[in-house]
């Protein structure tokens, strides 16, 4: 747990922690985050077991089955995802193009939303890098929500807390791969620990030229991806806008 401050056993103990003053530091470290400013939690690198997911973009067809199937481990609401697709359009007709994006938490090394939560309920785990939310520990404040660079967390509009995806803890403790890719039509996805150099997904991580989203933040994500396109709308050259980015992530489009 990278988190300095200690984690609190329940709400009541938070209250009185930030009564106390002792939360200062963590709200400064939010406002540091949502101003721009990087910060950087202790090394996780020593980590002996690091679960990640590779994604081979050439291998998905959009057709959101990871993202139902998810809904459905989790009985995810309505409005929110812990798992999603994006697909990118490019090009005037008929010179146009899409590339789909098949999104999630990244369970980053150096996770943003783990440094500014103030209650310990996000945290890193040890024994395997999966990122989670205590929802006995979490108070709703959306730090991390403000925090993590790829809006990968949300609030849960039934319980009021923070959920994301979990690489599904459950399962993959009895040896099952997560939902998203048990049941992937195009078998695009690949789960396992990168840390282990002999697994499927380190071998094809290995052996294929790789991406992970948004490097400059420096949060180290550990999923990759195969092929992906990571256009968005302000790289267009010419100054015309032939690039849309297209998400059911909060069931709006975004241009
Ligand atoms: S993707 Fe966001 S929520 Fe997930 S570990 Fe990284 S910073 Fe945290
Ligand atoms: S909303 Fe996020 S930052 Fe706030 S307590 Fe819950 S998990 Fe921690
Ligand atoms: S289930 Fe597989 S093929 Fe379908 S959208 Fe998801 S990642 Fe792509």
């Amino acid at each position: 747990m990278s988190n300095k401050d200690k984690p609190v056993t329940n709400r009541r103990e938070f209250v009185q922690k930030l009564v106390g003053g002792a939360a200062a530091a963590s709200v400064a470290s939010a406002t540091a985050v949502l101003a721009g400013a990087e910060t950087v939690p202790e090394s996780q690198s020593s980590r002996q077991k690091q679960y990640g997911m590779l994604i081979d973009t050439r291998r998905c067809i959009g057709c959101h089955t990871c993202s139902v199937s998810c809904k459905s481990e989790f009985d995810v609401p309505l409005g929110v995802t812990r798992s999603w697709v994006e697909y990118t359009e490019k090009g005037s007709y008929p010179n146009v193009s899409r590339n789909f994006l098949p999104r999630l938490c990244n369970h980053c090394s150096q996770p943003q939303c783990v440094d500014v939560c103030p209650t310990g309920a996000t945290y890193k785990r040890e024994q395997d890098g999966i990122v989670v939310v205590d929802s006995g520990q979490c108070i709703g404040c959306k730090y991390c929500i403000l925090a993590c660079p790829y809006d990968a967390r949300f609030l849960n509009p039934v319980t009021g807390f923070a959920e994301k995806c979990d690489f599904c803890i459950h399962r993959v403790s009895k040896g099952l791969d997560p939902s998203c890719v048990n049941s992937c039509i195009g078998g695009a996805r690949i789960f396992g620990d990168i840390n282990d150099p002999d697994s499927e997904i380190s071998r094809q991580i290995a052996l294929n030229p790789t991406t992970v989203l948004r490097p400059g933040k420096g949060t180290e994500p550990n999923v990759y991806y195969i092929g992906a396109d990571h256009s968005d709308q302000h790289e267009n050259e010419t100054g015309g806008y032939d690039v849309r980015v297209i998400t059911h992530r909060k069931e709006k489009e975004r241009r």
